[in-house]
């Protein structure tokens, strides 16, 4: 008999459009041999709808999105309640409503197995500020940083400026603190773009974080598992603009990815040890990429955990493990596998 697999994507996030290139690459790596695909479209307004599996060649995300549009909407309680329940869910979802736990949660209380973060880990890791002080209280190095809310800043922006700057130097990193793909960051050069970069930061979230920039290298790991994870080799980023932003990450193909990194061995030891730390800390189960910068003098500070990284097959977490040997279908597998066991260990 052929295991029900539920993949869900899309989704009412800023990060949309990179889970629909993640949705059709893996479908087209799933064995449709051994699995009954069920594909779960879920749009940007919030609404469930079952599709055909994105099989077919699309040109653009819009002609893919479109392709959806068009299908008859089913509701979330057909999906749920209906004759295709699956036996495990892929959440192919980045950002807000997916990679935050709420998803997970829902898989939860239905009792549907599904791969990677469980709740925990995917809301604490989605939340940078909550990730940074769990990190701090395990002592994990990492920049300083500042952080507040909408209604504070709308009340006393001067004050928080004076504090941003008076605790860190320019430039500095405005970030929406629940976001990804660099989606709503900007750097600070001066108090005019430190303005004007909480402006926008705002935009996409209640909660803003505002860190020390700093000028290091950008080297990320792959972390895989559940009780016993285990780290893939190293990958450093060279982007060419002025940071890893959105165009860089999924637009201009300009970004070099060097793997594995080429670091020292001291840096590779420390690095993924604070990997695997960082992935206990959060409750990680399945996978995490974490991402990291090296100072010149071999400094090594955690930035962040993805709880959901990229994942089409030109992305740094699949090309990592790829590395090590495991192809794109075989870590779906494991994915698969991984969630399923964790699925077992909880009853
Ligand atoms: P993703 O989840 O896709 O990795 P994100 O939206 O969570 O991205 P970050 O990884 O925190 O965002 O930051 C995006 C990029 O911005 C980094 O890869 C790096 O290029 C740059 N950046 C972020 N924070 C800093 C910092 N404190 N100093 C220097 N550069 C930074
Ligand atoms: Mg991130
Ligand atoms: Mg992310
Ligand atoms: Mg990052």
């Amino acid at each position: 008999m052929k295991r029900k697999l539920g993949l869900v994507y899309g989704g009412k996030s800023a990060e949309h459009e990179v889970s629909l290139s993640t949705a059709q690459a893996v479908t087209r790596a799933v064995d449709f041999d051994k699995y009954e695909v069920i594909p779960v479209y879920i749009t940007y307004e919030g609404e469930w709808r079952k599709g055909e599996p994105l099989l077919a060649p699309v040109h653009s995300i819009d002609e893919l999105r479109l392709q959806k549009d068009e299908e008859k909407p089913d509701s979330i309680h057909d999906f749920l309640n209906g004759d295709g329940l699956p036996d495990i869910v892929l959440p192919l979802l980045h950002g807000t409503n997916g990679e935050d736990g709420t998803v997970q949660g829902l898989f939860e209380v239905m009792n549907i197995p599904y791969a990677g973060n469980g709740v925990l880990s995917s809301s604490a890791g989605m939340d940078k500020v909550v990730m940074k002080q769990l990190f701090a209280q395990s002592g994990l190095k990492q920049v300083p940083y500042v952080h507040f809310l909408r209604n504070a800043w709308l009340e006393k922006r001067e004050h928080l400026i004076e504090k941003m700057e008076s605790e860190l130097a320019y430039p500095m990193f405005v970030k929406p603190a629940n976001l990804g793909s660099s989606v709503g960051i900007s750097k600070a050069t001066d108090r005019e773009s430190l303005y004007a970069a909480v402006d926008t930061a705002l935009k996409f979230d209640r909660k803003i974080i505002v860190e020390q920039g700093i000028t290091a290298r950008e080297v990320e790991v792959g972390v895989l598992g559940n009780d016993q994870p285990a780290c893939s080799v190293l990958g450093e980023i060279k982007p060419v603009a002025a940071f890893y932003d959105y165009e860089a990450k999924y637009q201009d193909g300009n970004t070099e990815l060097l793997i594995p990194a080429p670091v020292s061995e001291a840096v590779e030891k420390t690095l993924k040890s604070m990997a695997i730390e960082a992935y206990k800390v959060l409750d990680c189960a399945g996978l995490a990429r974490a991402d990291f910068f090296v100072t010149d003098n071999d400094e090594v500070l955690i930035n962040e955990i993805n709880t959901m990284p990229g994942f089409t097959p030109t992305s740094m977490f699949p090309l990592l493990w790829q590395h090590a040997g495991i192809s794109y279908p075989e870590l779906i597998e494991k994915l698969i596998g991984l969630g399923l066991e964790r699925h077992e260990e909880k009853k």
